[in-house]
């Protein structure tokens, strides 16, 4: 049996879509194959890989939707969106690639020995508390400057510190305008249970890394040991995020770990791996993941009227797949293979036999 699923965010079966894109979120679009992007020089006006978008879609390539944001240096300073502003002119017009907003990163990651993460207790072994890459009065005017522009602004944050200091930027353009704007926060390793009812309230969207939510060596080796169990078993609160009625939409964070958004699925309905779960209370249901994985990455790339479901005015974006997603058992939803794709009802893979 086949059903029609809509495309979204993430790739599906990347090494069998090697002509084609499906739509993607590039949260660094303006920074090139290993340049560092924690430490960008504010105001910076590299292009980085948008060029190589716009190279693409003249040539007919660029069969999926890109949403490029831009990368603004943790030191911006509200006159330094000029500086971005300039780089997203010259790749306005390209067919399928849009620039609606820049990518922030408030603190680093948890894991030993880094431990860049901003908490609001602190690591163990250290006593330190990680540390926020900007300060709070700057992150406010940042991100004030860009709604005030229309830009959306997604921040990386892992850290229960940084998430709150993201949201209080946020609430901070909440009160000088209502914009409309779907912020969005990604990775969001560790939350406040304070903060999380503030998702719904300020309007922000939760986009996760599901498939971290398990217990591999990472978790086990490099974080378990700096930090309370409590505070571990918070880890990747998804369910409680939901329950306070955030909207959660599902990322990849690729290359870093798989684009395939049916094992990530896999992961946050079981929050299990090879070697033992994490905390089964923060499960996610079927279609709590497809809504993350359609409708509402659509919104975080701000399409939600254009893509992310099928229904009569939006884009025909679908992709047809090899088993009933909405039935099967969790363990062969993670093998579900993708038969076909279409863009904009156009195919633009369709599998050998
Ligand atoms: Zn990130």
């Amino acid at each position: 049996m086949v059903r029609l699923w809509p495309v979204k965010l993430d790739t599906v079966a990347s090494r069998h879509l090697a002509t084609a894109l499906p739509p993607w979120i590039d949260p660094a679009a303006n920074a090139g194959p290993g340049e560092a992007l924690f430490s960008r020089a504010p105001g910076s006006t590299g292009a980085g890989v948008l060029s190589a978008y716009r190279a693409l879609a003249d040539a007919g390539g660029l069969t999926a939707h890109v949403a490029a944001l831009l990368v603004a240096s943790p030191q911006s300073t509200a006159a330094d969106l000029d500086r971005l502003e300039s780089v997203r002119d010259r790749f306005q017009g390209v067919p399928h690639l849009s620039l609606p907003g820049i990518k922030i990163f408030a603190d680093g990651v948890l894991e030993y020995p880094a431990q860049s993460a901003a908490l609001l207790g602190h690591y163990h072994n250290s006593g330190s508390q990680g540390a926020m890459l900007l300060e709070s009065d700057s992150f406010k005017t940042l991100v004030d400057a860009a709604d005030a522009r229309g830009w959306l602004v997604h921040v990386h944050a892992l850290g229960d510190r940084a998430v709150r200091e993201s949201l209080d930027a946020v609430a901070h353009a909440r009160q000088q305008r209502s914009s409309g704007i779907e912020h969005s926060i990604t990775h969001l390793q560790l939350v406040d249970a304070q903060d999380h009812p503030r998702f719904a309230q300020l309007g922000v969207i939760a986009v996760m890394q599901l498939h971290w939510a398990e217990i591999d060596n990472y978790l086990l080796d490099l974080v378990r040991p700096f930090l309370s169990e409590a505070d571990f078993l918070r880890q990747y609160p998804a369910r409680s995020l939901l329950k306070h009625g955030a909207v959660i939409a599902g990322a990849s964070d690729w290359p870093i770990s798989t684009a395939n958004p049916w094992e990530a699925m896999h992961n946050a309905m079981t929050r299990h791996g090879p070697d033992g779960g994490l905390n089964a209370a923060e499960r996610l249901g079927r279609e709590d993941m497809f809504m993350a994985y359609t409708l509402n990455a659509a919104r975080v790339m701000g399409m939600s009227s254009e893509i992310g479901s099928i229904q009569a005015g939006k884009q025909a974006d679908f992709i047809v797949v090899d088993r009933d997603v909405l039935t099967v058992p969790v363990e062969s939803l993670k093998a579900t293979r993708v038969l076909q794709t279409y863009f904009q009802g156009q195919p633009v893979y369709i599998a050998q036999p």
